[in-house]
């Protein structure tokens, strides 16, 4: 299956420092619970989640003071699925949108994380499910941000709006949501930019997208969608830090995570943020973006 290719690397990597955790021990003392938070750490899951995992199997060790270590791998299943289904708000993502039309997602993140193959996976997601979408091509700060949005546009077949590079994005966003309006269309894709060298201009920028948007739907955007590289690990907790503060985010979208030992990063920020992850990247072809389900994604760390 697709997700367990993507997460070949993590799971491989993983499962060694799982089994060199646990190799010539029989029991889960003191040791293999240390070197069961190394390998959590060193997996991307992020320090204070690793710590959560690990308070709760030592609370199952204190409840069983002979639990084997060939049960390791089930308990921490076990474990790690409970921790997101207690920390995750919203419900199981899927593909399907909300009653409203057009519904609008604005879509952030920096440059170079897979915003604008993001947005091409959705489109054709969309539209193969019978939707009528329309691309808004925001970023106006790379021309190849641009021609980028257009070549997926072109590739899907979906309708995109476009100014030169150098506009003003509001503008760009304004012209999009009045066409899907006009068009009678399901869902608008926004792109933005992603700059974020002074966060007061990406904040003033997004803001400023948002509320021209507003003139012609006022609950626009339905959703903001924010876009990390799960292969950069801990970066990727710090990009969700500094675009959370910068404006209201409602939904994640991890990419690369296939040729990476970092997908741990989704545990990790799935715990952190009280934000859905609804979509992760596992290849750059335009089926390689699925719904996220956090049951499956831990199974597949143990299968
Ligand atoms: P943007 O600057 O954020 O819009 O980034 P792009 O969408 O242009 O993506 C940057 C690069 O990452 C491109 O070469 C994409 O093909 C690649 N990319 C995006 N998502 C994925 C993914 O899930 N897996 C892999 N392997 N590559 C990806």
């Amino acid at each position: 299956e697709n997700l367990d290719k993507g997460l070949e690397k993590t799971k491989t990597s993983f499962m060694s420092k799982m089994s060199k955790a646990v190799a010539g021990k029989t029991k889960v003392d003191e040791e293999v619970l240390d070197d069961l938070e190394n390998v959590l750490v060193s997996s991307d899951v992020g320090v204070a989640t690793t710590i959560k995992i690990i308070n709760r199997i030592e609370d199952r060790v204190a409840r069983d003071k002979y639990l084997g270590t060939e049960e390791l791998n089930k308990i921490l299943r076990e474990e790690i699925a409970g921790l997101l289904s207690e920390s995750e708000t919203g419900e199981a993502a899927n593909i399907q949108l909300p009653d409203v039309k057009p519904y609008v997602i604005m879509v952030v993140g920096v440059n170079g994380v897979g915003k604008t193959t993001t947005i091409g996976k959705l489109a054709h997601q969309f539209k193969s499910a019978g939707k009528k979408v329309v691309l808004g091509a925001a970023d106006t700060f790379r021309a190849a941000a641009i021609d980028q949005l257009q070549i997926w546009a072109d590739r899907t077949d979906v309708p995109i709006v476009r100014q030169k590079m150098g506009s003003d994005p509001a503008s760009v966003a304004f012209d999009t949501v009045q066409s899907a309006v006009k068009q009678n269309a399901d869902v608008v894709l926004i792109d933005t930019a992603g700059r974020l060298h002074n966060k007061v201009n990406l904040m003033n920028e997004l803001t400023k997208v948002k509320r021209v948007m507003q003139k012609v739907i006022p609950n626009a955007p339905h959703e903001v969608l924010l876009v990390l590289d799960g292969s950069t690990g801990q970066n990727a907790f710090e990009q969700a830090k500094q675009f959370t503060a910068a404006t209201e985010v409602t939904s994640l979208a991890v990419t690369k995570l296939d040729g990476t030992a970092k997908g741990g990063v989704v545990i990790g920020i799935s715990d952190q943020f009280k934000i859905p992850v609804k979509y992760i990247g596992v290849g750059e072809g335009v089926e390689d973006l699925q719904v996220f389900n956090k049951y499956e994604f831990v199974d597949s760390f143990f299968r």
